[in-house]
């Protein structure tokens, strides 16, 4: 893409009312558009980062038999009635408005009652399971406090998908699965090495729940982390019962701040009773549904990438979630400068490198070095009369202090060498 194309532009400064740095990088850079707080459009760029995560969630899912659907986002009352969820005195996240012709509706803010009335019509025998159904949404929740940019939205994108296994063994053989995959997403996205699977409270039918967090200063969360076996547990249900059981040592855990990128849940039968989801076994005897739920945040994965890599100067994106692989500078207005420049861009898109191409005139070197660095695309590509006379392109990662000449044939194989995840 062109930049002189790209209808947004950085901002210098922070803006005055965005206390993280997620919304403030996220913001100058043109990711990311604020409605309001906890409210957030994603602008071109931005878009490009959550579709790359989306995919490789969607990846991961599919790998472990998920099926992809899409529930509604305007909910029936009568529904959430039977799980008892409807009453604002029990969920007081809800948003809700009226039908013209009377009768009231709720904006999603989660999706067990959704997808339990849904295949409450499909699942009857036992040959009908286990499914693992999901999909990709927008949620919505009247959120108090809203202070961490897309961490913590009050309309925010999630995936969440439920397990309907036949008994306890098959579900956790599921849930075994999925930590699996959740480890995968979060090492695909670049936070692996910060993110730790947490023992939390896990409601009525399991002893805890699972989250991922990922260490970073200005997580809301706390949790004690065994750095040994890369095992942490929440401040919820940190006490000396739960060290002993999990078999760590309580002078080996190390309190840290985090934030949850995503959870599973045992279900339990919570939902199949009420909406009376079950099967017909083997020998014709009716058993409840056993479910799970698990969740990620596009948004608050997004955010918490930046929030963990960012410099002072700006953005890192890894490549596997970059908007682009390449940004490349065309510096000067030299015509066979530019050409140089021209043909670069031309040959990395043929061989489908994802290239961002600042050709715009009349902006100094030093803006669009400060303008790479915020936006922080993996590598930077620098044509310039300068770098001609030294032989070629200058190429820097992100990362890097310093970049280095190297020919147009070099630069293809880093490409082929580093091929994009
Ligand atoms: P938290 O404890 O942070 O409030 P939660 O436990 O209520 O989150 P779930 O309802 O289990 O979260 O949602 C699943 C996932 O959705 C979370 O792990 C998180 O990644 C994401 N998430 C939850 N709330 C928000 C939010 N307000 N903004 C962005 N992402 C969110
Ligand atoms: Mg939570």
């Amino acid at each position: 893409m062109r930049q002189s194309k790209l209808f947004t532009k950085t901002k210098k400064e922070a803006p005055t009312d965005e206390v993280s740095k997620n919304a403030e990088l996220l913001i100058r850079g043109g990711f990311i558009h604020k409605e309001m707080a906890g409210v957030y459009s994603y602008l071109p760029l931005g878009l490009r980062v959550l579709n790359k995560i989306e995919n490789i969630i969607r990846e991961e899912m599919n790998a472990v038999g998920g099926t992809e659907m899409r529930t509604a986002v305007l909910q029936n009352k009568e529904i959430w009635e039977k799980s008892n969820r409807w009453d604002d005195a029990i969920v007081d996240t809800w948003f809700k408005t009226k039908l013209k012709n009377g009768g009231e509706v709720g904006l999603s803010f989660t999706n067990e009652e959704a997808y339990s009335n849904i295949l409450k019509q499909y699942v009857s025998s036992y040959k009908d399971l286990p499914i693992y159904p999901y999909d990709f949404k927008d949620i919505f929740r009247n959120e108090v406090r809203s202070k961490s940019g897309i961490m913590r939205g009050r309309e925010f994108y999630w995936k969440a998908l439920y397990s309907f296994s036949r008994n306890e063994d098959e579900h956790n053989e599921f849930y075994e699965k999925m930590k699996i995959a959740y480890q995968n997403i979060f090492k695909r996205s670049g936070i692996g090495h910060l993110t730790y699977m947490t023992f939390a409270s896990g409601g009525s039918f399991s002893k805890y729940s699972h989250e991922f967090q990922t260490v970073i200063s200005v997580g809301e969360d706390t949790i004690y982390l065994d750095e040994d076996s890369s095992i942490a547990i929440n401040k919820e249900v940190y006490n000396d019962e739960t060290i002993k059981g999990l078999g760590l040592k309580k002078e080996k855990l190390v309190e840290k701040r985090a934030v949850e990128v995503g959870n599973i849940f045992s279900l339990g039968t919570k939902f199949s009773e009420p909406f009376d989801l079950k099967y017909k076994d083997e020998k014709s005897q009716d058993k409840l549904v056993i479910m799970g739920s698990y969740g990620i945040g596009l948004g608050r994965l997004m955010g918490t990438v930046v929030e963990a890599l960012a410099d002072d100067k700006g953005i890192i994106w890894p490549e596997s979630i970059a908007p682009f692989q390449v940004h490349l500078l065309l510096l000067g207005e030299d015509e066979s400068v530019k050409k140089e420049a021209d043909k670069i861009y031309d040959t990395l898109m043929k061989k489908n490198i994802e290239v961002l191409f600042d050709d715009r005139d009349s902006i100094s070197p030093g803006e669009k070095f400060a303008e790479a660095d915020l936006l922080g695309m993996p590598y930077r590509l620098v044509v310039s009369s300068r770098s001609m006379k030294e032989g070629g392109i200058e190429v820097k990662k992100r990362n890097e202090e310093k970049g280095k000449i190297i020919s147009l044939e070099d630069l293809l194989k880093i490409f082929k060498l580093e091929p994009r995840a």
